[in-house]
C-alpha cells in the first residue's frame, strides 16, 4: 500500500515518550495504588481556590473562550510588573516553544541548545527544518562560554533551560548578563524557567529585570509545575512587545481554554499554597540528597522539584524494580544519563516509600 510520507525533516524525529501514566501502570500490574515520580508534577495538587473559580464556567462549555484571555494577562502583568503586550499565552509552555520555532526557524538557519536538555527545543527546530547545534553541559550546567562560541551567522534561537531539565542545575544572574552582552540583538535567547518558583539559590537570574536592556530575551514560565495545573495546559512567554507580536501571528485563536484561564488566575493568586509547596519540596529534596550521600551515590545539585542521581546500577533495572512496586520514575538512559534516574520529589509519604524500595534495591544489588 502506498501511503504518503511526511516532510523529510521529520523522518528522524520520534514521537515524544512521556513518563508512564498512572492509569496504564495500574492496569498492567494490577495495582490499586501507583505513585508517579516521573514528570515533575506537583504532589500536593493545586490551590483549593481553583475549584471555586472553575465553577464559574458551569454552563459555559459550549462557548468559545476569550481568545486573548484578558483576565489572566492582567493578573500576570501585575504579578511580574510588566505590560500585557509583553506576554503571550500558550497551551502549556510547550506550545510557546512551538510558536518560537514557527515564527523564527526555517531551513538554512540553526538553533543552539544544550546536550542534554528539554527535548522539545530540538523537536520544534527539526519540524521547522532548521539545523540543531548542541553544546555539552559542563558538570550538568549550561556552559555559556561554549554557547557563545557555538553561535554562527545562521543562528536564530539559543535555548537555555534554567534550571536545566534533566539535571536540575542552574546558571546565575551575572553569568546570564555576561552571556547576553556577547549576543547580537537579532538572535533570540530563550530562557525556559519552568521551575523558577522552586529555586532557592540567591543568584538565580532576575530575568524580567533584563528585558528592557536585552530586546532579544524571551522568558518561558508554566502553570504545570509548582502551580499544579499540568492537566489544564497553561504556560506563558515574556518578551519585547515586537517579539510577542510575531508570536501572536502563529498562535491558534482559542489556545487557552475557559477552564484553564480561570484556574490559572486562581492559582497565581494563592501564594500561600505555592510557598508551602516550595518549602516542603526543599525539605524533602535535602533529606533525600543526604540519603544519597550516605549511599555514596553521585547526584546533580538541584534547584527544582526533581533530582538526577546515579542508581549505582542499570537504570532500566531500577525502573522495572520500582514499577513492580507501583512507583514510576524516569530512567536516565532516556535523558542522556545511563545509570541515572530522574526522580520527582513527591510528598513525605511517597518519598518514604521510594526510599524503602530503593534501599531494598541497593541491598539486592550488593547482596
Ligand atoms: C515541565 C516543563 C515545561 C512545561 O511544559 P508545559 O507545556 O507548560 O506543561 C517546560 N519546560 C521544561 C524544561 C519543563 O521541564
Amino acid at each position: 500500500m502506498q501511503v504518503m510520507q511526511g516532510k523529510q525533516c521529520i523522518q528522524s524525529l520520534k514521537a515524544y515518550q512521556p513518563g508512564k501514566p498512572i492509569e496504564e501502570v495500574k492496569r498492567e500490574y494490577g495495582l490499586s495504588h501507583v505513585v508517579k515520580l516521573a514528570s515533575n508534577e506537583n504532589p500536593y495538587g493545586c490551590s483549593p481556590d481553583v475549584w471555586a473559580l472553575l465553577a464559574l464556567e458551569r454552563g459555559n462549555l459550549h462557548l468559545y473562550p476569550e481568545g486573548t484571555a484578558p483576565l489572566l494577562l492582567e493578573q500576570l502583568s501585575l504579578y511580574h510588573q510588566i505590560a500585557t503586550d509583553q506576554l503571550v499565552l500558550g497551551n502549556g509552555s510547550d506550545e510557546i516553544v512551538h510558536f518560537l520555532a514557527r515564527a523564527y526557524l526555517e531551513p538554512g538557519v540553526s538553533s543552539v541548545m544544550a546536550d542534554f536538555t528539554f527535548p522539545r527545543y530540538e523537536a520544534v527546530s527539526m519540524i521547522a527544518g532548521a539545523n540543531v547545534r548542541k553544546v555539552p553541559l559542563k558538570e550538568g550546567v549550561h556552559d555559556l562560554a561554549a554557547f557563545s562560541a557555538a553561535i554562527t551567522g545562521d543562528t536564530r534561537i539559543v535555548w537555555l533551560c534554567n534550571p536545566n531539565n534533566p539535571t536540575g542545575t542552574m546558571f546565575t544572574h551575572d553569568e546570564l548578563v555576561c552571556f547576553l552582552d556577547h549576543i547580537p540583538a537579532h538572535i533570540l535567547v530563550v530562557v525556559d524557567e519552568a521551575y523558577a518558583e522552586y529555586v532557592v539559590h540567591v543568584d538565580y537570574p532576575r530575568t524580567v529585570s533584563l528585558l528592557a536592556k536585552y530586546t532579544q530575551l524571551v522568558i518561558l514560565r508554566t502553570f504545570s509545575k509548582i502551580f499544579g495545573l499540568a492537566a489544564l495546559r497553561v504556560g506563558y512567554g515574556i518578551a519585547n512587545p515586537l517579539v510577542i507580536e510575531q508570536l501572536n501571528r502563529v498562535r491558534e485563536p482559542f489556545n487557552i481554554n475557559r477552564l484553564a484561564q480561570r484556574a490559572a488566575v486562581a492559582a497565581l493568586a494563592d501564594t500561600t499554597f505555592t510557598e508551602q509547596c516550595g518549602r516542603r519540596n526543599r525539605d524533602l529534596l535535602e533529606r533525600f540528597t543526604l540519603k544519597l550521600q550516605e549511599y555514596n551515590l553521585p547526584y546533580f545539585p538541584s534547584q527544582t522539584n526533581f533530582l538526577l542521581f546515579s542508581t549505582g546500577a542499570c537504570d532500566q533495572e531500577l525502573f522495572s524494580f520500582m514499577l513492580a512496586r507501583g512507583i514510576i520514575v524516569r530512567p536516565g538512559s532516556a535523558l542522556g544519563y545511563p545509570g541515572y534516574v530522574r526522580l520527582t520529589i513527591g510528598n513525605a509519604e511517597e518519598m518514604q516509600y521510594f526510599q524503602e524500595c530503593f534501599s531494598l534495591f541497593l541491598e539486592e544489588k550488593s547482596g
